[in-house]
Protein backbone atom coordinates (compact mmCIF):
# COMPACT_ATOMS: atom_id res chain seq x y z
CA UNK A 1 0.00 0.00 0.00
CA UNK A 2 1.09 3.22 -0.85
CA UNK A 3 -0.07 6.91 -0.46
CA UNK A 4 -2.35 8.15 -2.72
CA UNK A 5 -2.98 11.89 -4.28
CA UNK A 6 -6.31 12.68 -5.43
CA UNK A 7 -6.80 16.03 -7.10
CA UNK A 8 -8.89 18.06 -4.42
CA UNK A 9 -12.22 18.48 -6.99
CA UNK A 10 -14.27 15.55 -6.97
CA UNK A 11 -15.36 15.04 -10.71
CA UNK A 12 -17.85 16.92 -11.70
CA UNK A 13 -20.87 14.19 -11.88
CA UNK A 14 -20.34 13.88 -8.05
CA UNK A 15 -20.42 17.77 -7.31
CA UNK A 16 -23.91 17.27 -9.17
CA UNK A 17 -26.12 14.85 -9.28
CA UNK A 18 -24.01 13.17 -6.41
CA UNK A 19 -24.57 16.18 -4.19
CA UNK A 20 -27.99 16.51 -4.95
CA UNK A 21 -28.82 12.22 -4.70
CA UNK A 22 -26.79 12.51 -1.46
CA UNK A 23 -29.08 15.23 0.01
CA UNK A 24 -32.14 13.34 -0.71
CA UNK A 25 -30.91 10.28 1.03
CA UNK A 26 -30.20 12.19 4.11
CA UNK A 27 -33.71 14.10 3.89
CA UNK A 28 -34.87 10.37 3.33
CA UNK A 29 -32.99 9.44 6.49
CA UNK A 30 -34.15 12.34 8.53
CA UNK A 31 -38.12 11.11 7.38
CA UNK A 32 -37.19 7.53 8.91
CA UNK A 33 -35.86 5.73 5.55
CA UNK A 34 -33.63 3.31 6.60
CA UNK A 35 -32.86 0.77 3.05
CA UNK A 36 -31.04 3.00 0.55
CA UNK A 37 -30.59 1.84 -3.32
CA UNK A 38 -27.53 3.03 -4.81
CA UNK A 39 -26.62 4.27 -8.21
CA UNK A 40 -23.69 3.01 -9.50
CA UNK A 41 -23.76 4.95 -12.79
CA UNK A 42 -22.67 7.95 -10.19
CA UNK A 43 -19.68 6.87 -8.33
CA UNK A 44 -18.82 3.98 -10.52
CA UNK A 45 -19.13 6.85 -13.82
CA UNK A 46 -16.47 6.79 -16.35
CA UNK A 47 -15.08 10.03 -15.34
CA UNK A 48 -15.20 8.93 -11.33
CA UNK A 49 -12.75 5.58 -12.86
CA UNK A 50 -10.67 7.58 -15.26
CA UNK A 51 -9.69 10.05 -12.28
CA UNK A 52 -8.71 7.50 -10.03
CA UNK A 53 -7.10 5.38 -12.48
CA UNK A 54 -5.28 8.47 -12.99
CA UNK A 55 -4.28 9.29 -9.36
CA UNK A 56 -3.79 5.58 -8.51
CA UNK A 57 -1.62 4.97 -11.44
CA UNK A 58 -3.87 2.08 -12.23
CA UNK A 59 -3.22 0.39 -9.39
CA UNK A 60 -5.31 -1.07 -6.51
CA UNK A 61 -5.34 1.36 -3.58
CA UNK A 62 -4.48 -1.68 -1.05
CA UNK A 63 -2.50 -4.74 -2.81
CA UNK A 64 -0.51 -2.21 -5.59
CA UNK A 65 -1.68 -4.73 -7.99
CA UNK A 66 -1.81 -3.17 -11.26
CA UNK A 67 -5.92 -3.80 -11.98
CA UNK A 68 -6.29 -2.42 -15.57
CA UNK A 69 -3.71 -5.35 -17.46
CA UNK A 70 -6.83 -8.13 -16.03
CA UNK A 71 -10.07 -6.41 -15.31
CA UNK A 72 -11.69 -3.36 -15.03
CA UNK A 73 -11.42 -2.45 -11.59
CA UNK A 74 -13.56 -1.53 -9.32
CA UNK A 75 -14.35 1.56 -8.10
CA UNK A 76 -14.78 0.69 -4.24
CA UNK A 77 -15.69 2.96 -1.02
CA UNK A 78 -13.46 2.97 1.77
CA UNK A 79 -16.03 3.89 4.26
CA UNK A 80 -19.36 1.00 2.74
CA UNK A 81 -21.93 2.64 1.50
CA UNK A 82 -24.66 -0.18 1.90
CA UNK A 83 -24.30 -2.01 5.66
CA UNK A 84 -21.25 -2.13 7.64
CA UNK A 85 -19.52 -4.81 10.18
CA UNK A 86 -17.38 -4.34 12.95
CA UNK A 87 -15.58 -7.94 11.79
CA UNK A 88 -15.94 -11.07 9.77
CA UNK A 89 -18.78 -12.92 11.32
CA UNK A 90 -20.76 -10.03 13.27
CA UNK A 91 -23.54 -9.35 12.06
CA UNK A 92 -24.34 -6.39 9.10
CA UNK A 93 -25.10 -3.26 10.53
CA UNK A 94 -27.66 -1.27 8.47
CA UNK A 95 -27.97 0.81 6.77
CA UNK A 96 -23.93 1.70 6.00
CA UNK A 97 -22.83 4.90 5.23
CA UNK A 98 -25.00 6.01 2.62
CA UNK A 99 -24.21 9.64 2.91
CA UNK A 100 -20.60 9.15 1.73
CA UNK A 101 -21.93 6.77 -1.38
CA UNK A 102 -21.16 9.48 -3.78
CA UNK A 103 -18.63 11.55 -2.03
CA UNK A 104 -14.63 11.38 -3.96
CA UNK A 105 -12.98 11.44 -0.32
CA UNK A 106 -14.72 7.92 0.35
CA UNK A 107 -13.42 6.43 -3.71
CA UNK A 108 -10.67 4.50 -4.49
CA UNK A 109 -10.22 2.07 -7.29
CA UNK A 110 -9.57 -1.41 -6.21
CA UNK A 111 -8.48 -4.88 -7.87
CA UNK A 112 -11.62 -7.48 -7.73
CA UNK A 113 -10.15 -9.39 -4.74
CA UNK A 114 -9.27 -6.85 -2.12
CA UNK A 115 -12.97 -5.47 -2.66
CA UNK A 116 -15.28 -8.55 -3.56
CA UNK A 117 -13.57 -11.21 -1.90
CA UNK A 118 -11.76 -9.68 1.05
CA UNK A 119 -12.85 -6.14 2.55
CA UNK A 120 -16.68 -6.52 1.55
CA UNK A 121 -18.38 -4.80 4.25
CA UNK A 122 -16.00 -4.84 6.50
CA UNK A 123 -14.87 -1.23 8.08
CA UNK A 124 -13.44 -1.92 11.37
CA UNK A 125 -13.09 0.77 14.49
CA UNK A 126 -11.29 1.07 17.58
CA UNK A 127 -13.94 1.80 19.75
CA UNK A 128 -17.55 0.63 17.35
CA UNK A 129 -19.89 2.48 20.04
CA UNK A 130 -18.23 5.23 17.89
CA UNK A 131 -20.12 4.51 14.61
CA UNK A 132 -21.39 7.31 12.85
CA UNK A 133 -25.09 6.17 11.78
CA UNK A 134 -25.72 9.00 9.64
CA UNK A 135 -24.61 12.47 8.39
CA UNK A 136 -26.01 13.65 12.07
CA UNK A 137 -23.05 11.98 13.73
CA UNK A 138 -19.63 12.97 13.70
CA UNK A 139 -17.43 11.15 11.70
CA UNK A 140 -14.40 12.64 12.98
CA UNK A 141 -15.07 10.53 16.46
CA UNK A 142 -14.88 7.00 14.60
CA UNK A 143 -11.11 6.28 14.64
CA UNK A 144 -11.07 3.56 11.50
CA UNK A 145 -8.86 0.21 11.88
CA UNK A 146 -8.42 0.48 7.85
CA UNK A 147 -5.45 2.35 6.81
CA UNK A 148 -6.88 5.34 4.65
CA UNK A 149 -4.42 5.65 1.78
CA UNK A 150 -4.92 9.38 1.54
CA UNK A 151 -5.01 10.55 4.72
CA UNK A 152 -2.59 8.34 6.18
CA UNK A 153 0.88 7.20 4.95
CA UNK A 154 0.82 3.29 4.56
CA UNK A 155 4.44 3.03 4.23
CA UNK A 156 5.16 3.77 7.79
CA UNK A 157 2.25 1.91 8.70
CA UNK A 158 3.03 -1.27 6.96
CA UNK A 159 6.61 -2.68 6.32
CA UNK A 160 7.75 -5.79 4.07
CA UNK A 161 9.93 -8.73 5.22
CA UNK A 162 10.64 -9.88 2.23
CA UNK A 163 7.06 -10.50 0.55
CA UNK A 164 5.03 -10.60 3.38
CA UNK A 165 4.03 -7.44 4.79
CA UNK A 166 3.94 -6.84 8.36
CA UNK A 167 2.45 -4.17 10.60
CA UNK A 168 4.91 -1.31 11.92
CA UNK A 169 2.81 0.08 13.90
CA UNK A 170 2.02 -0.69 17.99
CA UNK A 171 -1.95 0.56 17.93
CA UNK A 172 -3.25 -2.90 15.86
CA UNK A 173 -3.98 -0.77 12.24
CA UNK A 174 -1.79 -2.13 10.14
CA UNK A 175 -2.19 -5.25 11.24
CA UNK A 176 -6.25 -5.05 10.92
CA UNK A 177 -5.94 -3.46 7.31
CA UNK A 178 -3.36 -6.37 6.52
CA UNK A 179 -5.94 -8.88 7.61
CA UNK A 180 -9.16 -7.34 6.01
CA UNK A 181 -7.40 -6.77 2.86
CA UNK A 182 -5.92 -10.30 2.56
CA UNK A 183 -2.85 -8.73 2.49
CA UNK A 184 -1.00 -11.52 2.74
CA UNK A 185 -3.53 -14.13 0.67
CA UNK A 186 -1.29 -16.89 -1.09
CA UNK A 187 -2.25 -15.57 -4.52
CA UNK A 188 -0.40 -12.38 -3.69
CA UNK A 189 2.22 -13.19 -1.54
CA UNK A 190 3.47 -15.60 -4.54
CA UNK A 191 3.01 -12.94 -7.17
CA UNK A 192 5.32 -10.48 -4.62
CA UNK A 193 7.66 -13.48 -4.54
CA UNK A 194 8.14 -13.90 -7.98
CA UNK A 195 8.36 -9.99 -8.28
CA UNK A 196 10.97 -9.63 -5.64
CA UNK A 197 13.47 -12.28 -6.29
CA UNK A 198 14.88 -10.49 -9.41
CA UNK A 199 15.82 -7.61 -7.41
CA UNK A 200 17.18 -9.38 -4.48
CA UNK A 201 19.17 -11.22 -7.42
CA UNK A 202 20.44 -7.57 -8.79
CA UNK A 203 20.83 -6.08 -5.26
CA UNK A 204 23.25 -8.74 -4.85
CA UNK A 205 24.98 -8.15 -8.16
CA UNK A 206 25.53 -4.69 -7.70
CA UNK A 207 27.21 -4.93 -4.19
CA UNK A 208 30.23 -7.02 -6.44
CA UNK A 209 29.60 -4.46 -9.56
CA UNK A 210 32.58 -1.40 -9.74
CA UNK A 211 30.07 1.73 -8.58
CA UNK A 212 30.96 3.75 -11.96
CA UNK A 213 29.98 0.74 -14.35
CA UNK A 214 27.32 0.54 -16.85
CA UNK A 215 26.20 -2.51 -15.30
CA UNK A 216 25.58 -0.84 -11.59
CA UNK A 217 23.94 2.01 -13.57
CA UNK A 218 21.39 0.21 -15.22
CA UNK A 219 20.67 -1.37 -12.05
CA UNK A 220 19.92 1.70 -9.82
CA UNK A 221 18.03 2.56 -12.76
CA UNK A 222 15.75 -0.70 -12.26
CA UNK A 223 15.37 0.18 -8.75
CA UNK A 224 14.28 3.25 -9.36
CA UNK A 225 11.76 2.53 -11.47
CA UNK A 226 10.67 -0.20 -9.49
CA UNK A 227 9.97 2.20 -6.58
CA UNK A 228 8.17 4.83 -8.53
CA UNK A 229 4.06 5.37 -7.63
CA UNK A 230 3.37 3.53 -10.97
CA UNK A 231 5.15 0.29 -10.38
CA UNK A 232 3.62 -2.94 -9.13
CA UNK A 233 4.41 -3.49 -5.32
CA UNK A 234 6.75 -0.14 -5.04
CA UNK A 235 5.98 -0.40 -0.56
CA UNK A 236 7.98 -3.80 -0.73
CA UNK A 237 10.77 -3.18 -3.43
CA UNK A 238 11.19 -0.11 -1.43
CA UNK A 239 11.40 -1.83 2.00
CA UNK A 240 13.89 -4.65 0.02
CA UNK A 241 16.13 -1.23 -0.65
CA UNK A 242 16.08 0.28 2.43
CA UNK A 243 17.12 -3.35 4.31
CA UNK A 244 20.89 -3.03 4.75
CA UNK A 245 21.09 -6.76 4.89
ZN1 LIG B 1 -6.06 -5.27 -4.54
Amino acid sequence: MIRISKPEQAPHILRERGQRTTAANQQAFEDGQRAFQFDNSLYGAKSVKNALIAAQRGKCAFCESQVRHIAHGDVEHYRPKGGVRQSEGEPLEQPGYFWLAYLWENLFLACQLCNQSFKKNLFPLADPTKRARSHLDDLAAEEPLLIDPVEDDPGTLIGFRGEIAFPLDDDGRAQATIDALGLNREALVEFRFDHLTPFKLLRGALSLLPADSEEASDILALFEAAVLPGAQYSSMIRALLADPA
